[in-house]
């Protein structure tokens, strides 16, 4: 195809084609990404759930990555980070992406938490645990106020690994928790094979609270679950007063959502932080 000019293919050229050159590209932009400044990390705050959220409420933040693509713009994090895995580039921009995250936090006041998502392909790629334990040292962040989210992707895989690389990573100080939980088939499974910190109901079942008494039941069940376990309950996706209220009212501990706030750079939360980033 190199012979024929961009244009002329592109009449032609079955979709599913043109889908494929397209992550190609997108994929070279990617590795280039890190080194050219184009990903961030935007800030989101968890706060203890209460029918009228303040300032105080906040418990802390989950980093969440950005890409800011020098001609396509935006392209969401549900898009690359996948492109990311497949690849392998995940393994270096995870390790850029926590150590971003954990440098910021270190500059909040003490009880802040920082939230930071692992993908199932760092777990199996390089020493993470060495990774993790380096980081905190060179970034001088206390190892309890450091929280990685995991799906159970990374459980699924090798389960008996997975197990073994969070106990190691729990050794260390570093609290886990487990991200869109409901949403998968092997939950609870994995709630007794190992303490997580924290479990974090999928936004699937936030959104239809107050629309489908299904949801309730679910939500009301798994922070009772959560209760029984000693583990602690973070509802994500809390778009509305209502659903901030049913939940506070349901004992669940801590809610993160638009209605709460926004993902947004931390300069934006500088009221919280205590100051405006300088990294
Ligand atoms: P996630 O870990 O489940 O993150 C929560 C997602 O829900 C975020 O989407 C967030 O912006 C969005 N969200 C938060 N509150 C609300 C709300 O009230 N309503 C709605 N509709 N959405 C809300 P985002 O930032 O687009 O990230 C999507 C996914 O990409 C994340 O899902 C996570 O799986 C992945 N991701 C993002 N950043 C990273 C990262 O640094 N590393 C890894 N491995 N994965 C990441
Ligand atoms: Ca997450
Ligand atoms: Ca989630
Ligand atoms: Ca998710």
């Amino acid at each position: 195809a190199k012979s024929r000019s961009r244009g002329s293919i592109s009449v032609f050229e079955p979709e599913m084609d043109r889908q494929l050159r397209d992550r190609r590209v997108l994929h070279q932009d990617l590795s280039t990404a890190i080194r050219n400044g184009e990903l961030s990390l935007h800030y989101q705050p968890q706060a203890r759930a209460s029918e009228n959220v303040l300032d105080a409420d906040v418990t802390g933040f989950e980093a969440l990555a950005r890409w800011i693509h020098p001609t396509r713009g935006f392209v969401s994090p549900g898009d690359f980070i996948p492109l990311a895995e497949e690849s392998g580039l995940i393994v270096e921009m995870g390790e850029w992406i926590l150590r971003q995250a954990c440098r910021e936090a270190a500059s909040w006041p003490v009880p802040l938490q920082i939230a930071v998502n692992l993908s199932p392909a760092q777990f199996m790629h390089g020493d993470l645990v060495n990774l993790v334990h380096s980081i905190l040292i060179e970034t001088g962040l206390a190892p309890g106020r450091l929280e990685l989210e995991i799906t159970e992707g990374v459980l699924i895989e090798d389960f008996d690994r997975g197990v073994a690389l969070l106990r190691r990573l729990k050794a260390l100080g570093v609290r886990i928790s487990m991200d869109d939980f409901g949403s998968g088939y092997s939950s609870l499974t994995y709630l007794q094979s190992f303490p997580f910190d924290k479990i974090k109901i999928d936004r699937a079942f936030v959104i239809n609270l107050g629309l489908n008494p299904q949801s309730a039941a679910i939500v009301r069940a798994v922070i009772g679950l959560g209760h029984g376990l000693d583990v602690s309950i973070v509802a994500e996706g809390v778009e509305t007063h209502e659903q901030l209220c049913f939940l506070a009212s349901e004992g669940c501990d801590g809610v993160q959502g638009y209605f709460i706030g926004r993902p947004a750079p931390i300069a934006q939360y500088a009221a919280l932080v205590g100051r405006v980033s300088s990294v």
